[in-house]
């Protein structure tokens, strides 16, 4: 029988979700689906200091929003550590760790002389030479130890196959013997991580770039401790357009999962970006359903290359990458218009202009509505901002519109209300009728209907462009038209 497939995502809680941290949970549950596998979530809170309980809960809610399902967990690493450390004496008992009693000042002095002279700078294995009886005789004294891992010497090394990075090694003469349990009794996190996988049977361990650094050791502890080694794959980095790694201190919300949630991405949408930055398929795919992109996904399409996240463009067009906001558009343009609804509402909420019949009488309407001006928006916040007009009789009127569609035409002051009039006598407001009722105006005031056709779409919508105006006269209705044509006189 094959194996089963276990992942984890294993995040330290010190910040907010962001979205290097986010594509590692994407990568892992996007395997696990893949693989009929599982997926746990273990919190690495072993840092007191800089583990918050805000994080915890913002990386859950990050991980819910993104879709992101697990199987096991959350476990929380500090729960463990009794673990960590009888591992450790487990390790010391057979013979693959030693005590250490050299002191800080010790260390500090033997890197300085080691410096000074150009020689090697690990550790040099003092303690690990030492007696039975003098380590008994320190003991006793009361002389605090480390623990070190007693790496193996002579001519092998430690070889693994990174699935991303290929066969790797590192040779045993340039491992130092590393601390795997602090003088003050804690474990230390390379060893705390490999024993948190050998308990949890990690099959596959798919992280971050920087996890490289760490993999021979965690290697030498898993084959000290008699434990089979799983799979690697480490994921390049994510640059922004500058090729500075993106981080938290540098782009701060930019890289951060609730930033995108706050401002209108689509949570599929999002998790379809993502995986793009450091991922393709052969055909270098970009729209996938959950479903496609689970039955695409394998860990050979993850690649070496670092990627580009445009944190921001130079264009005020747009905040922030466009690749997210172009394939965010894309959903909001494609999914059933049901699926986009409940966001829609949730921004409608928020700006305090949802009405409950949109749910029942007005349903229809506020659908058809939604698949009118959703083809040109980006973000579901346009809806509130673009889309205002729709749904709220106090919108503002962007002010390109107002100089090149209004102030151009001071005429317009008399022209507008007369349309309102002609309008507002239409038994049938339809496409048809309001479009003849406009063209027929324009032609009597011996003016391009252009002329007449933008400065309504200003004043009714309050944007430069948008969707077919006479689209638009019909969904907003006869009433709301008529009145903000009346209205805007206030504008000259
Ligand atoms: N807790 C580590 C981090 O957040 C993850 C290490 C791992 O996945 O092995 O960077």
């Amino acid at each position: 029988m094959k194996q089963e497939v276990i992942v984890r995502f294993a995040p330290s809680p010190t910040g907010y979700l962001h979205i290097g941290g986010a594509r590692t949970a994407i990568f892992n549950w996007l395997y696990a689906q893949k693989t009929g596998g599982k997926l746990i979530l273990r919190i690495e809170d072993t840092d007191a200091e800089r583990s918050t309980e805000d994080s915890i809960q913002g990386i859950i809610e990050g991980l819910k929003w993104l879709g992101v399902t697990w199987d096991e967990g959350p476990y929380f690493q500090t729960q463990f550590i009794e673990e960590h450390l009888a591992a450790a004496r487990k390790l010391l008992e057979s013979g693959h760790a030693y005590k250490c009693f050299c002191t800080i000042e010790e260390l500090k002095h033997k890197r300085q002389e080691a410096l000074r002279q150009k020689k090697d700078l690990k550790y040099d294995g003092t303690c690990r030479q030492l007696t039975p009886d003098s380590v008994a005789e320190k003991e006793a004294a009361g002389v605090p130890y480390t623990l070190r891992m007693k790496v193996p010497k002579g001519e092998g090394a430690v070889c693994f196959e990174d699935i991303v990075y290929g066969n790797i090694e590192h040779k045993y003469k340039d491992i130092e013997d590393f601390v795997i349990v602090r003088s003050n009794g804690q474990p230390l996190y390379l060893l705390s991580n490999a024993v948190d996988d050998i308990r949890d049977r990690i099959t596959h361990i798919i992280r971050g770039q920087d996890g490289l650094s760490n993999t021979h050791r965690q290697i030498l502890v898993y084959q000290a401790l008699g434990a089979p080694v799983p799979k690697f794959a480490h994921m390049s980095l994510t640059l922004d357009p500058k090729k500075a790694k993106i981080s938290k201190r540098k782009h701060g919300e930019l890289v951060a999962v609730h930033f995108y949630k706050a401002h209108g991405f689509l949570p599929w949408a999002f998790v379809n970006f993502l995986v793009l930055l450091g991922w393709a398929t052969p055909e270098s795919r970009e729209i996938f359903s959950k479903e496609e992109l689970i039955e695409a996904f394998s860990l050979k399409g993850i690649s070496r290359a670092n990627s580009i996240f445009n944190v921001k463009k130079d264009d005020p067009k747009y905040f922030t990458d466009p690749k997210a906001i172009s394939i965010n558009a894309h959903y909001l343009r494609e999914l059933p218009v049901e699926e986009i609804e409940p966001y829609v509402r949730a921004e409608l909420e928020k700006a305090g202009i949802w009405d409950p019949e949109y749910e029942n009488a007005k349903r229809p309407w506020f659908l058809e509505t939604l698949e009118l001006i959703r083809s040109r928006f980006h973000v579901t916040t346009d809806f509130v901002e673009r889309g205002r007009a729709y749904f709220a009789d106090d919108f503002p009127i962007e002010s390109r519109a107002l100089k090149k569609n209004i102030s151009k035409h001071p005429q317009l002051e008399n022209w507008l209300p007369m349309v309102a009039d002609r309008l507002e006598g239409l038994e049938r407001f339809t496409t048809a009728e309001t479009e003849r009722v406009i063209r027929e105006t324009a032609e009597t005031l011996e003016i391009k209907p252009g002329v007449l056709i933008n400065g309504i779409r200003t004043v009714v919508t309050g944007q430069l462009a948008g969707p077919g105006l006479f689209d638009v006269l019909i969904t907003i209705g006869q009433r709301r038209v008529v009145e903000r044509l009346r209205r805007s006189p206030a504008l000259f």
